[in-house]
């Protein structure tokens, strides 16, 4: 049985065709999940809508924690974790990766909800979101 109230959209991005609602309202545009996801692969910082819908991606993928991350994701997450915070030169020694590509990394932790940055004495740390 169909539900009559159940709109089929297609995304303006890849053109392919997905119930109204699953579709994300983006500059104008409406796209699905996917291309929400790739436009977003350098996400904006603290962009309280793109958080949520993050969150809402992860809950509708059944993800909680650091499931569903990268590998190198996860184990800057669990560094995070095990110093109870850190400094992005810290990991960017540690990882032995550009500040640049780190902050890409970041950006999809703190969207996940996993770290968060806090200012302290002596700079601002990457500390686990719960803290
Ligand atoms: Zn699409």
């Amino acid at each position: 049985m169909v539900d009559e109230k159940e709109e089929i959209q297609k995304c303006d991005r890849c053109e392919r065709e997905f119930p109204a609602e699953d579709l994300i309202e983006e500059g104008g545009s409406r796209i699905c999940e996917n291309c929400y996801i790739n436009a977003h692969a350098r996400i904006k910082v603290c962009d309280p809508w793109a958080v949520r819908s993050k969150k809402i991606l992860r809950e509708r993928a059944g993800l909680v924690g650091s499931e569903g991350l990268t590998d190198s994701q996860k184990e800057i997450y669990e560094f995070i974790v095990s110093k109870g915070g850190a400094t992005r030169d810290e990991i960017a020694k540690r990882f032995d990766m550009p500040l640049e590509e780190l902050e890409n990394e970041f950006a999809i932790l703190r969207h996940c909800e996993l770290v968060k940055g806090q200012k302290r004495n002596d700079g601002v740390y990457i500390v686990p979101f719960e803290d």
